[in-house]
């Protein structure tokens, strides 16, 4: 398959991501907000709700900073830089935007700049949507 073709694919996985992310997050938002009404004044129910906050926010925390990596890779398709290394501006491989469609340097680099985080890692651990699946429908 051409690259451009598979760019094209990994296009739709990212803002199908997106998408998902997005209303993750607007979930979030819509969940605080309706707090007050929900609680009454109930101190045990506001004490649980409290610690659900605590837990959502930094949920959103790292599904902001994903998004955040998601929206800069749809803008470098729409002006034709994605898929290149940012350090060396070299190619980055197919086979690595696959395993982490936001990825923006090539291995080697990646390499030269670790820091012990692995970011394949991170994307599995957050990632639950099937790309195989989505290739073949
Ligand atoms: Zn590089």
């Amino acid at each position: 398959m051409a690259r451009k073709d598979s760019i094209k694919k990994l296009q739709q996985v990212l803002i199908v991501r997106r998408d998902a992310l997005r209303k993750a997050l607007a979930g979030d938002l819509s969940m605080l907000k309706s707090l007050p009404e929900q609680t009454g004044g109930d101190v045990v129910d506001a004490a649980l709700d409290a610690a659900q906050d605590e837990i959502s926010s930094q949920l959103a925390e790292v599904e902001s900073r994903e998004l955040a990596q998601i929206e800069t890779a749809l803008e470098q398709i729409r002006q034709g830089t994605y898929g290149l290394c940012e350090i060396c501006q070299g190619k980055i491989p197919l086979a690595r935007l696959n395993a982490l469609p936001y990825a923006s340097t090539c291995i080697s680099c990646q390499r030269t700049a670790e820091t012990g985080v692995n970011l394949r890692g991170e994307w599995n651990r957050l990632g639950d949507v099937s790309y195989t699946d989505l290739e073949t429908s």
